[in-house]
């Protein structure tokens, strides 16, 4: 696959012809992670009413909110479809025993390595290309992002269908289809996360300033190159 010319003809192309376009090409084995932001569930949404066969899954760090399980159970309802769990192999109760309490204060790098990125890795070598729902406008690491590029860091194709969506283009579809999505948006939350390094912003503050608040991380590492850009 030439990347470069699959994203400048898809550019300008809508969310739901690019991923009816990577179920068609983007190999026999397309999965799409994930974390039920927002943007996330446009996607749910646009793969699900076309009956696309990408297979949808979810890092279930043992730590998302209430709120998040909750929604996670509406969307398969809503849709009739099946969103499966990828675990970590320690649950949070062994990962304490194993590394103190509250690895996530002290250390989020290695509990996102552990709780996210290696189990993210496995479930990936099962795939050809993998879907995200990043957009350029999110953070100064997404900028560059193409709609299809080589993902080096996990060895396979990435498809972003919404890189050039903004997000009232995101709220814009979810309140125009009655999508579902998490009650946490409307109260101070733009972007969740894990429960304990996910907080509240004010007004003006940049829409991530609550994902790991005071600590030197803008990213878990899904979507940065290995070596690059800080995870
Ligand atoms: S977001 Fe926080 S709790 Fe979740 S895996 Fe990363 S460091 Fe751990």
């Amino acid at each position: 696959m030439n990347y470069t010319e699959a994203s400048t003809a898809l550019e300008g192309r809508s969310p739901a012809e690019i991923l009816a376009w990577a179920a068609a090409h983007g190999g026999p084995r397309v999965g799409f992670a994930t974390g039920f932001g927002a943007e996330g569930c446009v996607v749910i949404d646009l793969i699900a009413t076309q009956r696309l066969p990408i297979d949808i899954f979810t890092l279930d760090t043992g730590l998302l909110f209430p709120e998040t399980y909750d929604l996670w159970h509406r969307l398969e309802a809503k849709y009739g479809i099946t969103i499966r769990a990828v675990k970590p192999a320690k649950s949070v109760e062994a990962q304490g025993l194993a590394e103190g309490p509250e690895l996530w204060l002290r250390d989020p790098d290695r509990c996102c390595e552990q709780r996210k990125i290696i189990p993210l890795r496995a479930e990936l070598a099962k795939f050809d290309a993998w879907i995200t729902a990043i957009r350029r406008d999110q953070t100064p690491e997404r900028a560059t992002a193409q709609i299809v590029e080589p993902d080096k860091k996990f060895a396979l194709v990435k498809i972003n269908p919404l890189v050039a969506w903004t997000h009232d283009e995101v709220w814009g579809h979810l309140y125009a289809n009655d999508v579902p999505f998490n009650p946490l948006h409307e109260q101070g939350y733009p972007s969740i996360g894990c429960q304990p390094c996910t907080s509240k912003i004010i007004p003006g503050e940049d829409l991530r300033a609550g994902r790991w608040r005071g600590a030197d991380k803008r990213e878990c590492g899904l979507h940065t190159a290995e070596g690059v850009a800080k995870s």
